[in-house]
Parts: structure tokens; C-alpha cells; sequence
């Protein structure tokens, strides 16, 4: 290994975890005693928010009117491009069976939850797309019911786009109501909402932490920490475009890590020079976070070549993963660990965050090394089934009472013995 760091990371994603979990634990605790009454405490408290929850038809008609026909036709647009490649991926799941030994069949059911949470973060910006990525994936997967929630603002309560977002996308019910507060209501089957059977959705600290409590009693899509995305860029990258793709996810928040890997010496230069220029060019807030996430999570690789960018890339396991180098499909055959991959400088992370149709809840801090996002079969379940003639039972029956006896499962011996007994009563078994 050759790797120079240009730029290396003082810091790596944390949180003050276990201050985090005890405040989590005890809103969590707080909420299932007491209710509806405690979940609205809270979110007066964290919300400075006294309006209606579970908002009506008539709420939801007036917010849609608010929103403005050409950001609607936006929604719909991606809308229909995220639904459509929901489609595509619900249709490479098929219920299968197969005749394991002379007539005994198993097989294979995708069964939907019933129920879906789908959390739509919007405390530091309205993330309308969440909405949308969330939902319509439910939809898509065949939930019976999906509820949206989302936190109110003061005075305003959700923003009208995340509303109409959910509602065209299939929410069945949408609800103002956010953090752990929100989980803790999609969760418990407050205010009259059936109990969700899988969370999903991205969300801060309190809110992963959240379902990474509940996990088990309910199921969630991943645990998603600070967004992180790399980019691999060789001599043909254009580094005014790579510097613009850093500084659009360091926005993020103050500590979603940005890394280039490169083979380039000039090129990881130019960036570097130009990536804070692009910062100071922000409006104030995404400023301060974009600032805060380069200086202090930020790193510039340099490797020997391609083979070593793409070791070093694999390693990292990004969230969002771009290539902006020469002969893009060496790079989507070799390269393993990602969420979502962008080939290519005519695509970028915005895209698929966005509007592309691939989803952006997607896993963070490396576990795209082992899991990919959020996708329809998150809220599937795979099942499986048997059924056999009496005939074809017979040899499982036998090898399943001699693996159970020398288990020392003698009650299960007997549950194969018992069907040995009655359907060949003629024959002898040890
Ligand atoms: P959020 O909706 O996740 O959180 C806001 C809620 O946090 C509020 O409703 C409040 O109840 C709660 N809260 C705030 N301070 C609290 C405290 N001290 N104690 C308990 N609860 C408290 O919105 P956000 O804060 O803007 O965070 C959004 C997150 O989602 C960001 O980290 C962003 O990067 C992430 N995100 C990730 C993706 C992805 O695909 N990975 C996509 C969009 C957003």
C-alpha cells in the first residue's frame, strides 16, 4: 500500500452514545406508560408544537394547495421514477417451490408487513424526497397501511411539500409529530394508529437510536448514522465538478465525513484549493455545516492506481459512492462496497438522493459492507413452507428422529415416530 493522505480526518462519526441511549430509553419509556398524553408532552417540549396530529382530509387538502404546481409536478416526477424502480425490484421476487426429495415439497413466500412507519426527517432541512422514498417503496412492497411522520414546525406545522410528497406517494395516514416521539407513536399504535411492524426511514441521533432500541419488537430498514459519500476520480475528472460534489454532501451536517480517493496528485490539489471556496459560497447554515464536516471529517487519498483506489474505496464502504474516472465499467465490476454507486460525471448523489428513482435511505458508517439500503424487499418477508405425501414424508421422518435423538430431542423424535407408526405400520424403524 502506497496510500498518502492528503488530507486525513481528525475526528470520525460518534456520538455521545450512551448519553444519547439514556435519553432515548427514558422518552421511549415515558411514551408507552403514558400514552398519547406523554407522546404530546414531548412534543411540545422538543417541538414547541400544540396542533393536531393525525392531520385530517381536509389539513391534507389545504397543505397540498400550498405547494406550488411546479415543485408538484417535481414530486410527481420523482415520485413516479422512485415507484417504477420499486417495481422493477418487486419483480425479481418470486414465490418459488421445489420437490426437495420424492414428494415432499418446499417453497418460498414474499408476504409484505402489514404495517409501515415511515419516518420523513425535518428538523434542519424538510426532507421532502424521504417522503417520497419511503413511501412509495411501502406502497410498492403491498403494506396495508403506511403511516408518514414527520416534526411540525411552530405556527407552520409540516411542510406542505413533505405532506403532498406523502400523500400522492400512498401515506394512508400522516402524522405531525417527529423524533423519538413519532417513532415511539408508529411504534406503540398511538392516537389510534395500527402498531407498524417494520420503521424506516432516516432521521438524527434520537431518532436512530430510537428504532435501534425497538428493533426487535418492530422491524426497521438499517440504522442509519451521518450521510457519507466518496468519490474516486481519476486524470480525467473535472475538478471544479469534484469539488462541487464534496462540498453538496458535506452540507449535509457537520459531521457526514466527504472523501476522495485519487491517483492524481494535481487533481486532489486543484480540489483541495477549490473546495473552500464553494463552501463560503453557501448560504450561512449549510456554510457552518459543510465548514465543520471538511475540516474536521473530510479526507484526500492519494493511491499508486486504479486497483489501489478501488481496494482503498472498498474499504471505506461509502454510503454514496461516485465515479468520475475513465472506463466506468471496470469500476462497476470490480468495486463491492457501497450503497449506492454514480458512474460518471453526468450523474451525482443529488440525483439519486433526489429525483434518479434509486432510493437514497441508504446504509452509513461502512455497513455497506454488509447490507445495501432501502429497497422493496425490506418490507417483505420471506417465508417458507412444506407439505409432502405420506410416502414422501418417510425419509425425513427417519432422519429426523435419529438427528433429534442424538440431539437428546426426544420430543421431537417422537413427532416423526408417531407419523412412522401410523402411515407404515408394517415396517420396523431404529
Ligand atoms: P429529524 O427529523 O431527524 O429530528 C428532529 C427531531 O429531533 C425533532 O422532532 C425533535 O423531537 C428531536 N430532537 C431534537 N433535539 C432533541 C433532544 N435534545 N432530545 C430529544 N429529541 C430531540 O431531523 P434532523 O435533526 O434535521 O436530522 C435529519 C437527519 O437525517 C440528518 O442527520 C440527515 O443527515 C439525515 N438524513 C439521512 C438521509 C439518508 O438517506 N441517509 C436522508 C435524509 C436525511
Amino acid at each position: 500500500m502506497t496510500r498518502e493522505y492528503l488530507k486525513k480526518a481528525d475526528l470520525t462519526p460518534k456520538s455521545d452514545a450512551s448519553e444519547t441511549h439514556k435519553i432515548v430509553q427514558d422518552i421511549l419509556n415515558d411514551i408507552e406508560s403514558g400514552g398519547d398524553a406523554k407522546a404530546l408532552e414531548y412534543a411540545a417540549k422538543f417541538d414547541n408544537y400544540e396542533g393536531n396530529v393525525l392531520l385530517t382530509p381536509e389539513e391534507i387538502e389545504a397543505a397540498c394547495a400550498l405547494v406550488p404546481e411546479k415543485l408538484k409536478a417535481d414530486i410527481r416526477f420523482s415520485h413516479n421514477n422512485v415507484r417504477r424502480f420499486a417495481e422493477l425490484q418487486k419483480s425479481t421476487v418470486h414465490d418459488v417451490q421445489i420437490e426437495i426429495s420424492p414428494g415432499f415439497i418446499t417453497g418460498q413466500k414474499a408476504i409484505p408487513v402489514d404495517a409501515a412507519g415511515c419516518y420523513v426527517p425535518g428538523g434542519r432541512y424538510s426532507h421532502i424526497a424521504s417522503a417520497i422514498m419511503t413511501v412509495t417503496t411501502a406502497k410498492v412492497a403491498g403494506c396495508k397501511h403506511i403511516t408518514a411522520c414527520s416534526p411540525p414546525h411552530p405556527g407552520v406545522g409540516v411542510a406542505p411539500a413533505i405532506i403532498y410528497a406523502a400523500h400522492i406517494c400512498g401515506a394512508d395516514k400522516i402524522m405531525a409529530m417527529g423524533g423519538v416521539q413519532g417513532v415511539a407513536a408508529m411504534t406503540f399504535g398511538l392516537f389510534g394508529l395500527p402498531k407498524a411492524n417494520i420503521l424506516v426511514g432516516p432521521g438524527n441521533q434520537f431518532v436512530a437510536e430510537a428504532k435501534r432500541i425497538l428493533f426487535g419488537r418492530v422491524g426497521i430498514d438499517m440504522i442509519a448514522g451521518p450521510t457519507d459519500s466518496l468519490i474516486l476520480a481519476d486524470s480525467t475528472a473535472d475538478a471544479h465538478i469534484v469539488a462541487t460534489d464534496l462540498v453538496s454532501q458535506a452540507e449535509h451536517g457537520y459531521n457526514s465525513p466527504v472523501w476522495l480517493v485519487t491517483d492524481n496528485r494535481s487533481l486532489a490539489e486543484e480540489v483541495m484549493r477549490l473546495v473552500p471556496a464553494y463552501i463560503n459560497d453557501l448560504p450561512e447554515v449549510n456554510r457552518e455545516n459543510a465548514a465543520a464536516a471538511w475540516r474536521d471529517y473530510a479526507e484526500v487519498i492519494l493511491c499508486a492506481d486504479r486497483e489501489e483506489m478501488a481496494a482503498c474505496s472498498d474499504e471505506y464502504a461509502p454510503e454514496h459512492l461516485t465515479v468520475q474516472a475513465d472506463d466506468l465499467d471496470w469500476w462497476l465490476d470490480r468495486l463491492t462496497c457501497y450503497g449506492s454507486l454514480f458512474l460518471g460525471e453526468e450523474t451525482t448523489v443529488s440525483y439519486g438522493d433526489k429525483a434518479a428513482g434509486t432510493n437514497h435511505v441508504l446504509p452509513t458508517s461502512r455497513a455497506a459492507s454488509y447490507t445495501g439500503g432501502l429497497s422493496v424487499h425490506k418490507y417483505m418477508k420471506i417465508v417458507t413452507w412444506q407439505r409432502s405425501t405420506r410416502d414422501g414424508s418417510k425419509p425425513v421422518a427417519e432422519a429426523t428422529a435419529r438427528i433429534a435423538r442424538l440431539e437428546g430431542m426426544e420430543g421431537h423424535a417422537r413427532a416423526a415416530d408417531v407419523r412412522l407408526a401410523k402411515y407404515f405400520p408394517d415396517e420396523t424403524f431404529d
